[in-house]
């Protein structure tokens, strides 16, 4: 039997080795931490599919001064990381231009189309199915000169074939009794869901990946390369060496690490985002909201209202700063003014940020028998079904059902 390792037991490493074993592969999970707080534990639970707007875009770049002026703004970077952002930058900017923002749009809408077809299954597979609730989402403006601005984004995606429907601000609150008067502007998207809770997922996909003969390790992965023309080799920190046929890295924000080791100089830098849960929080929400102008959102999941987003650009090793966190909060209750003043759990974590968007989904340059599935940015739990089931048509050599090319670590060279 084919041995792979996946590297990485978040929401994308557990996707990978999900599809692996249905195809009867014999997989080792590897993980420092492998019940650890990740992104994919704490994210906002949002199956995101109407998401296929690149993070950079024309005129993005004159909006980023004033973001960071913001103290309650959606973007942060720390300085003592800014020289080593630059290249990452350079590339971010030149993901704006139009043709590159059509192209990365159509690349992003081929994955998040195949979403439902393949997360369903997976959840149902994983006694999961119970945790989807497609309700859709409701992006909410408080300006119209704010709603103008995103026209062209809503008929980028209406292009790509997402339905919504817009409305005014009383017809938003009628959907939403909790939103203030600040709303003025909505839009309804009916294809978006969210799960219950990211972590009951996470968590439901390790437990029947271990049902199903999968195994665990739990170290760190220092050393990723090839023994000889049948076998490659994955060393750990406390020494412990595997040998196995096929890798699949799919470590997060530190994936970058292990690829550039290997040779594949990849752009990927830790995005933080930050959030507050509040078990209690004294009002209801039917579905996730999206705050357009301020750029984060608000989820209603099992473990209560889930208010975060921001983008802090810090490098891995920086500690949290969780004011951000606070600063969400704080943001929210303008919008949702039953959101009481204090109270919520605060949470941080690192999103594997590409500079155009895209995941890294493919195999290395260096060696077919690595593959790589990571930088699904702000739509890894939206994307990891997919990307589990497009590592499985790779390593089993099969045509894949979409177009892998714009996914290529080569796009980095
Ligand atoms: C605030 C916030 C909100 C978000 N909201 C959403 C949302 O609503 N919808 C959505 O689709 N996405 C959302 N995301 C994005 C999503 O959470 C991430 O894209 C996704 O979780 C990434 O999953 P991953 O498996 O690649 O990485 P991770 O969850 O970071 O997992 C990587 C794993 O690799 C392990 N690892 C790393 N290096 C090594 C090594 N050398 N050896 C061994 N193990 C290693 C780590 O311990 C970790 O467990 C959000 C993210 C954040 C931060």
């Amino acid at each position: 039997m084919t041995h792979v390792v996946v590297i990485g037991a978040g929401i994308i490493g557990l996707a990978a080795a999900h599809h692996l074993r249905r195809e009867g592969f014999a997989v080792t999970l590897i993980d420092r931490d492998p019940e650890g707080d990740r992104a994919s534990h704490g994210n906002a639970g949002v199956i995101a599919v109407t998401e296929i707007v690149p993070a950079s875009g024309p005129g993005v770049a004159w909006r980023v001064p004033g973001w960071l002026l913001d103290p309650l703004g959606p973007l942060a970077l720390r300085p003592a990381h800014a020289p080593r952002l630059i290249p990452w930058l350079i590339r971010f900017v030149r993901a704006g231009r139009p043709r590159e923002v059509a192209r990365i749009a159509a690349a992003l809408a081929a994955l998040n189309a195949r979403t439902y077809d393949d997360l369903l299954p997976m959840l149902a597979a994983s006694g999961l199915a119970g945790e989807l609730r497609r309700t859709g989402s409701l992006t909410v403006y408080e300006s119209e000169a704010g709603f103008a601005r995103d026209r062209p984004e809503w008929d980028l995606r209406r292009h790509h074939g997402i339905a919504f429907e817009a409305m005014g601000g009383d017809e938003a609150r009628a959907l939403e009794p909790a939103l203030g008067p600040r709303v003025v502007r909505a839009v309804f998207a009916p294809q978006s869901a969210h799960v219950g809770d990211p972590r009951r997922i996470v968590e439901g996909l390790r437990a029947a990946l271990l049902r199903e003969g999968a195994a665990m390790i739990a170290g760190e992965v220092a050393e990723l390369g090839v023994q000889d023309a049948r076998a490659l080799r994955v060393g750990l920190t406390d020494g412990r060496r595997i040998v196995p046929d096929r890798v699949v890295v799919a470590a997060g924000a530190w994936s970058g690490l292990l690829a550039r080791r290997l040779g594949d100089p990849v752009l990927l830098e830790s995005e933080r985002g930050y959030n507050t849960t509040f078990p209690d929080p004294g009002l209801a929400l039917g579905r996730e909201i999206v705050f357009a102008e301020r750029k984060f959102v608000a989820t209603p999941l099992a473990c209560g209202l889930r208010v975060g987003g921001a983008a802090e650009f810090g490098g891995l090793g920086a500690p949290p700063d969780f004011r951000r966190a606070r600063a969400l909060a704080t943001l929210a209750r303008l919008y949702l003014p039953g959101l009481p003043e204090g109270g919520g759990t605060a949470w941080a974590g690192h999103r594997p940020a590409t500079p155009d968007s895209l995941p890294v989904i493919g195999p290395s340059a260096r060696d077919r028998r690595i593959v790589y599935a990571f930088g699904h940015g702000h739509l890894g739990l939206t994307q990891a079904a997919t990307t589990g089931r497009l590592v499985a048509d790779l390593l089993c050599e099969r045509p894949a059902p979409i177009d892998l090319r714009p996914y290529a670590v080569e796009r980095f060279r």
